[in-house]
């Protein structure tokens, strides 16, 4: 609570659902309305527990391995990407698939891909064990080498100096990212970067619109989960750029009332995988406890949208054809 005047909140802009994950979601909610209930999802559609919550209320089943998936039955991918062995289950079970992943983790799976195929040793940047980066290494398995941080960069081994290239996870810290990048330049000067930014479009400015704020808060809230990365980063970013503390909450709820004390400035944003209720949520609780200003602080401005999966739009395509046929 603010000791006498009441405290302000600057919230950050761009925040929340990126275009990815926007189409994601939207992906799960046209197949239930398709195919009806079940659909099954492979993995968190997206990493964030209310919209995980939401939509299994509606119908979606989610399963960490699509031998879990009956024969027969639809299945989304999550907007992280999956790797080709993935497919080939799937294909295998004949799973009806409908990919969600972002077009913007695609782009990276190709990269690996060519850089595979013109025989480079591919240098990934990202953390151990997530999803995304599983999906990128099995593009090109026996040419791609994870690299999980500065601690790793003495551990890289390649075949020829002169032939290798890193590339990253989409979601990563941008200045952490630059700082291994450039360790691994000290080992193999000839390293290439990705022929455009790997780090997305959504993660950069959700981090920006944070630097932006971060020197003139006492505390920054980051609405996210735990297992999402670029929430996660957030935080750190926050910290690193001088907010004197940050923490993640999913809900507002989880806010502990002590963090509140002697603070007079809140910074607010929420990862790319939290819908702006969330938010909403939290700047009401936040309003009732001494803090009703709220300022915008805006880094950016956000116009992407992806069109949906492939397979949904033939499908509405057809059961449009379907319609007409019967007027
Ligand atoms: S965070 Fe970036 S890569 Fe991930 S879904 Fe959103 S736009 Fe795509």
């Amino acid at each position: 609570m603010p000791a006498d005047q009441p405290g302000r909140v600057l919230l950050a802009d761009p925040r929340g659902y990126c275009a990815g994950v926007d189409r994601a979601v939207i992906a799960v909610e046209k197949a239930l309305e398709i195919h009806g209930a079940p659909v099954y999802v492979r993995k968190q559609i997206v990493h964030n527990k209310h919209v995980v919550a939401t939509l299994e209320r509606r119908g979606a089943v989610f399963v960490e391995e699509t031998d879990e998936v009956p024969e027969g039955a639809v299945v989304v991918f999550s907007a992280h990407g999956v790797s080709p062995a993935v497919h080939e289950q799937a294909a295998a079970r004949q799973l009806r698939t409908i990919d969600a992943t972002c077009p913007l983790v695609t782009k990276v799976h190709k990269e690996a891909k060519r850089f595979a195929a013109d025989d480079y040793d591919i240098l990934l940047i990202g953390h151990r064990g997530h999803e995304e980066v599983e999906g990128t290494m099995g593009e090109a398995p026996e040419r791609t080498q994870l690299v999980d941080g500065a601690e790793d960069v003495a551990n890289v081994q390649v075949r020829d100096p002169e032939k290798v290239v890193w590339l990253s996870q989409t979601t990563l810290s941008v200045d952490e990212t630059l700082a291994t990048v450039d360790q691994l330049k000290g080992r193999f000067p000839g390293l290439q970067a990705p022929p455009s930014d790997d780090i997305c479009y959504a993660t950069q400015n959700r981090q920006q619109a944070v630097k932006q704020m971060a020197g003139e808060c006492d505390l920054v809230l980051v609405v996210g989960s735990t297992n999402s990365s670029n929430s996660v980063r957030l935080v750190e970013v926050a910290l690193e750029a001088g907010a004197r503390a940050s923490y993640l909450v999913d809900y507002a709820s989880e806010v502990d009332e002590a963090w509140l004390e002697g603070v007079s400035t809140v910074g607010v944003t929420s990862g790319a995988s939290v819908p702006e209720i969330l938010v909403s949520e939290l700047l009401d609780w936040l309003a009732q406890r001494g803090y009703p200003d709220v300022e915008t602080v805006k880094a950016a401005e956000e116009r992407l949208v992806f069109a949906l999966p492939q397979e949904l739009k033939q499908r509405r395509q057809a059961l449009a054809v379907d319609t007409s046929a019967t007027d």
